[in-house]
């Protein structure tokens, strides 16, 4: 029983949401793939399945940090784990090496590089591995934000040397082509990936668009005493520079960046991990396997590249489930500096387009008037059903003044009467009267809603659907609009459904014709 084992050693008495059926699929012998948020759980996907199967369990890590808090953690439950990693002496390796063979602990911690060492090869050879486990799997994936090519090189070498193990992989963050991508390297099937929402309702989302970055950084912090926060910005130069003008205004801080040498980022990081210094100003070197549960505030100074990293830096927020902020500051600059290294980069260009395109969507999420949350959301999972979070910046701000309720009924009317469901295209052509071939095919161009919005521009209408679709009124997926049972309280009760005034003869009123 799985139950038992989550309490005998970890002492919980239930799983956490999705957690269950990763478990089982892992003990089927399926290839698995998880996609579950930060602090949702993930370790006990693969420790408990370890804990259950005979032999060691391989589990390839990307950080030195990781492994030794993973081992240590496990450790102290009473579970004998090791890791083999370049801090440990040559005697140190071979001690465990030879514990391994002789079955004294379940879990072996590696980075994917040990895979090039053929000592180690060799022992992976003789050795009992039922299962290997990917943390941090979007590692694997090109299209991932943290590709490590190495992650991906090692697949091959593991299937060749034992060919029998089964694999799991975790992730925080993968939009649906990395998770493709990764299924593909890993041989996974579409019902052994188990998805969580990414979604994280104790996080308040908001941008923040001043010129005065370092001043806004400064109140904020001021306004919180010893709160513990992240304030991440883009070079090491710019770390310095605030954490010296946050010094100059007696805020107690430490610095994080890959320029400092190890003992000094050991000990910052030490100092910031155990409360002794509430704010670390860094790059995003620091952060991987962080896990401090009461940080209650990221600030990035910078506009990161793209959303799947800011999602995981803004992930180490409120793992202790209370409310924390994250904060977007950016300037111009940011973009520019973005597009000359993606312009310069190595890549192929269809690597390089790839970058922009999930530039683009990092610089709309700063632009949006949107939910934030739901913006995110929607970015990893196109088909997930959200709501708008009513917390975020853009949720509290006030300036939702137009009330599009008339646009509402029209396109749940429209969408009501056609009783099949539409694409979000097609209701936006007949809407605005387009007799396009497609329409006149379906014979759309007879509803009596054709051209019932011929005032509105296409863009105008896209976005009176996304409102629906992030407020819940709407079901999207598949790239099929849906009613439910929210559209027709809508309908039938003319409800009041604010939005910005996408346009300003929006002050006024628009016309909408009436249908016959
Ligand atoms: P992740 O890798 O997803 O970020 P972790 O595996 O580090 O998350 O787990 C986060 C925290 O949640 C840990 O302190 C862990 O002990 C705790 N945890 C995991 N599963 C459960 C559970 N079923 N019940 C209670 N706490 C849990």
């Amino acid at each position: 029983m799985i139950e038992l084992t989550l309490q005998k050693y970890f002492g919980f008495r239930t799983f956490r949401p999705k957690q269950r059926q990763i478990i089982e699929a892992v003990n089927s012998g399926a290839n698995t793939l998880g996609v579950l948020p930060t602090g949702s759980g993930k370790s006990l996907c693969f420790q408990i399945p370890g804990l259950q199967a005979r032999g060691v369990t391989l589990v390839i890590s990307p950080l030195i940090s990781l492994m030794k808090d993973q081992v240590e953690n496990l450790k102290q439950t009473g579970v004998a784990a090791e890791f083999l990693n370049s801090t440990l002496k040559k005697k140190d390796e071979a001690r465990i090496m030879r514990e391994g063979l002789e079955g004294r602990y379940k879990f072996l911690y590696v980075a994917p590089e040990r895979f090039n060492n053929e000592t180690f090869r060799e022992f992976v050879r003789k050795l009992d591995i039922p299962l290997v486990a990917f943390d941090e799997a979007h590692c694997i994936s090109k299209w991932g934000h943290d590709f490590r090519p190495s992650y991906q090189d090692v697949i091959p070498t593991i299937n060749a040397l034992i060919p029998d193990a089964a694999f799991v992989a975790l992730t925080a963050t993968a939009t649906e082509e990395v998770q493709e991508n990764i299924q593909e390297l890993l041989d996974i099937k579409d019902e052994n990936v188990v998805l969580s929402s990414i979604k994280r309702d104790n996080l308040h989302l908001s941008v923040n668009k001043t010129y005065q970055r370092d001043q806004f950084i400064l109140s904020y912090i001021q306004e919180r005493e010893d709160a513990s926060g992240i304030i991440y910005a883009a070079t090491r130069a710019e770390v310095e520079k605030i954490s010296a003008y946050l010094a100059d205004h007696d805020i107690n801080n430490v610095i994080y960046h890959g320029g400092l040498s190890k003992k000094e980022r050991d000990s910052n990081q030490h100092a910031f991990l155990t409360g002794g210094v509430p704010v670390v100003i860094a790059t995003n070197a620091f952060g991987m396997g962080i896990n401090k549960p009461d940080i209650r505030f990221i600030i990035h100074h910078n506009l990161p590249g793209d959303l799947e990293s800011y999602y995981q830096e803004i992930g180490r927020a409120g793992r202790d489930g209370k409310v924390s902020e994250c904060i977007l500051l950016s300037s111009q600059r940011d973009v520019n500096l973005h597009q000359f290294f993606i312009d310069r980069s190595n890549g192929s260009e269809q690597h390089k387009d790839h970058m922009r395109s999930k530039l683009d969507r990092m610089i709309q999420y700063n632009r949006t008037s949107k939910c934030l949350m739901s913006f995110m959301v929607k970015y990893f999972d196109a088909d997930e059903y959200v709501t708008a979070c009513g917390h975020c910046g853009n949720c509290l701000s006030g300036e939702r003044t137009y009330n599009m309720k008339e646009e509402a009924a029209a396109v749940l009317e429209l969408m009501r009467h056609t009783g099949t469901t539409l694409t979000k295209e097609h209701i936006i052509q007949v809407l605005r009267g387009e007799r396009t071939e497609n329409i006149v095919l379906n014979r759309l161009h007879e509803s009596p809603h054709f051209g019932s919005m011929s005032s509105y521009l296409t863009g105008e209408i896209h976005h009176i659907l996304d409102e629906l679709i992030l407020n819940g009124h709407i079901h999207h997926q598949e790239q099929q609009l849906h009613l439910v049972d929210k559209s027709c309280e809508v309908l039938e009760e003319k409800r009041d459904i604010y939005t910005v005034p996408f346009r300003k003869q929006f002050k006024e009123k628009v016309s909408i014709s009436t249908a016959s």
